[in-house]
């Protein structure tokens, strides 16, 4: 499949589950952009410029990725940017409701690009960003849900 995969989170910070979406759709994708929420209605941990380093920095390998951080209506962004694809990740159902309504929304506001979903490898499935900021604010080990440059920001974060 040809074309600009747009991949739009709040990634705070990003975790391995997101990594392994990134990775599957950079084999189906010509390019795959993660586009980094700036200015999310949630409450960060991390601010957009940290976010959008530990991306880069975790995606460093995947050649045909791009991290860039994206303010405002995502569907104005991925027309500037030529997308055509939404990709978000499913995990579980409790994902998919959410998920379903987003789309529908976004195929309102812009009807020529579609959203696909791709779910992650079964070790990723119970991996969430949130989990992950309450195990590290506890002080908890998360060296196996991220990767160490994200673990090692978490630390810093919660000393
Ligand atoms: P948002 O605030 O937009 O939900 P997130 O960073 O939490 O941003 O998630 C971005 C996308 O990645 C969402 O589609 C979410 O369902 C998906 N995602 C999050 N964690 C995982 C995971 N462990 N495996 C697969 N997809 C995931």
């Amino acid at each position: 499949m040809r074309g600009v995969a747009l991949y739009p989170g709040t990634f705070d910070p990003i975790t391995n589950g997101h990594t392994d979406i990134v990775q599957r759709a950079a084999r189906i994708f010509d390019r795959v952009i993660v586009a980094v929420a700036h200015g999310t209605s949630k409450n960060v941990c991390f601010p957009t410029d940290q976010r959008v380093e530990l991306a880069r920095i975790v995606l460093a390998d995947v050649p045909n990725c791009e991290i860039c951080r994206f303010d405002g209506l995502l569907a104005n962004f991925a027309r500037q940017r030529g997308a055509r694809i939404i990709l978000r990740g499913l995990r579980a159902v409790s994902d998919f409701e959410y998920e379903f309504q987003l789309a529908g929304m976004n195929r309102k506001i812009i009807p020529d690009v579609d959203t696909i979903f791709l779910t992650p490898a079964e070790q990723y499935q119970f991996i969430s960003s949130s989990l992950i900021r309450e195990i590290a604010a506890l002080k908890g080990d998360v060296s196996a849900f991220v990767h160490p440059a994200v673990a090692a920001a978490l630390v810093k974060r919660y000393a």
